[in-house]
């Protein structure tokens, strides 16, 4: 339906629009340039649209200003780091505190208690530790897995992702073998012998990869959010509860998006029953902070561990890990947002971005979809997927490219290798509405009509 050579052009002209526009950030890029691999602090910011990155000023609530003073609307959010929004008052209050009184001893702070009540209010799970990062909390999990089960493998759903966690950056080849992601450089060893590749929604070719009896854990999000959004079928995650149990398999949900879904994401929303939970990202309210709980059974078994000589101070933990500042930012965040009320605001902006794209789909009688999980929602150039390799199999550079430019330039930002979109509480419906007049247009462009 795309006319390749229009949707080149249109691109072109949207490249020379950004550069034409944002001369201080090519600046500062070219300085970068000088001394930062790729230009960038971290590698994904490469893989902003327009030749080079922009440079952000400052950022508040919803919104942030660029280094040229123009103001966006900030639909990214972080990729999720700040889906509270951004520089909130009690956060700022709270680690400018803390900065104030110490940061880091690797003695346990006055929040650390408050932290884990709270996480077990939230999720239902009892027992908590913290981590810096998701990635973190994931590896830390997985050798817990291991070694509580004694098994050497683990599970994950076919294009995944659950951070830069060697094992789980895997998928499904197309003879079924399991092979290294596309962009997964030196991997330590062969994904193919660390790690089983399911499809996700196939509760069959779980029951029969994990009846090998080889695995350790199943890592999952409960909805994927990071190939497009995929929803579980009706039953499928009360299908995979079953069959990792029959099988001795520990259950890992990776609530790092999905948290999305509400105060206690998927697992307190729709009453599941993991043996662990992971959480990052938003948190610490843009501070790096992450944490895992365990089950009431699971958390028994590894007390054992935890509490006796054989503890584990190599291979789980960290030096900075549960630091003040981080506490000290997570017990702020989780005290004044990512509430019942926060989401009762955030999620009926999700609805509304959800309703205004989905329209401009139908009228132009696109074979597009809009999904939406709480209060986010994605965009995906082809009908609703039930799996990462459909989902997969219709990601479109050039296209991606051209939307996420063309918002861009109207003063929206949208996540990278995504088409996803984030409400916080500090956004508002006339965000939304922008959005779909932008979104609209841009298919109108494309399409010449
Ligand atoms: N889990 C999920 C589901 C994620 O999407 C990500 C990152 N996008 C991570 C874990 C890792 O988070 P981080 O990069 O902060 O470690």
């Amino acid at each position: 339906m795309i006319d390749r050579s229009r949707l080149a052009d249109l691109l072109a002209g949207e490249e020379r629009r950004f550069a034409d526009t944002h001369p201080r950030s090519a600046e500062l890029s070219a300085e970068a340039s000088r001394s930062l691999l790729g230009g960038v602090p971290m590698p994904w910011m490469t893989r902003w649209p327009g030749s080079f990155p922009l440079f952000f000023e400052t950022a508040a609530g919803a919104r942030f200003t660029d280094v040229e003073g123009r103001e966006y609307v900030d639909l990214c959010l972080g990729d999720t780091g700040a889906m509270t929004g951004h520089a909130l008052p009690a956060v700022t209050e709270a680690v400018t505190a803390r900065a104030s009184t110490g940061i880091t001893t690797m003695l346990p702070s006055t929040d650390a208690a408050w932290v884990g009540t709270e996480l077990a209010r939230r999720f239902g799970l009892p027992q908590w530790q913290m981590a810096m990062t998701a990635t973190d909390a994931n590896r830390f999990v997985l050798r817990f897995a291991r070694k509580l089960t004694g098994r050497p493998r683990i599970a994950v759903m076919d294009w995944c992702y659950h951070g830069t966690v060697d094992e789980t950056l895997a998928i499904l080849g197309d003879d079924g073998t399991v092979v290294s992601r596309p962009g997964a450089m030196g991997p330590p060893v062969d994904v193919a012998v660390t790690t089983a590749v399911v499809p996700f929604n196939d509760p069959d070719a779980l029951d029969r990869r994990l009846a090998q009896g080889d695995v350790a854990a199943l890592l999952m999000e409960p909805a994927l959010t990071n190939i497009g959004i995929v929803l579980p079928d009706e039953g499928y995650l009360a299908q995979v509860r079953e069959i990792t149990r029959r099988h001795g398999v520990l259950w890992v949900i990776d609530e790092t998006h999905t948290l999305c879904a509400g105060p206690g994401g998927c697992t307190a929303a729709w009453a599941l029953e993991p043996d662990f939970v992971v959480m990052g990202k938003p948190i610490g309210g843009g501070v790096p902070a992450a944490a895992y709980g365990a089950s009431a059974e699971v958390a028994e078994r590894l007390n054992v561990h935890m509490l006796g000589t054989e503890i584990d101070v190599a291979g789980v933990g960290g030096t900075l890990t549960g630091n003040a500042l981080a506490l000290a930012a997570v017990r702020a965040t989780l005290s004044t947002t990512l509430r019942e009320e926060d989401y009762a605001v955030a999620i009926p902006l999700a609805e509304r971005f959800t309703a205004g794209v989905a329209d401009v789909i139908a009228r132009h009688d696109l074979p597009w979809h809009v999904q939406r999980l709480g209060c986010r929602a994605e965009y995906w150039f082809c009908p609703p997927p039930r799996n990462g390799a459909d989902a997969a199999a219709a990601v479109d550079e050039d296209l991606d490219a051209f939307m996420h430019l063309w918002a861009l330039n109207r003063g929206i930002l949208l996540t990278p290798f995504h088409n996803m979109a984030l409400f916080s509480p500090h956004h508002t419906e006339a965000d939304v509405d922008l959005h779909t007049q932008v979104f609209g247009d841009a298919v109108q462009a494309l399409l010449g009509d």
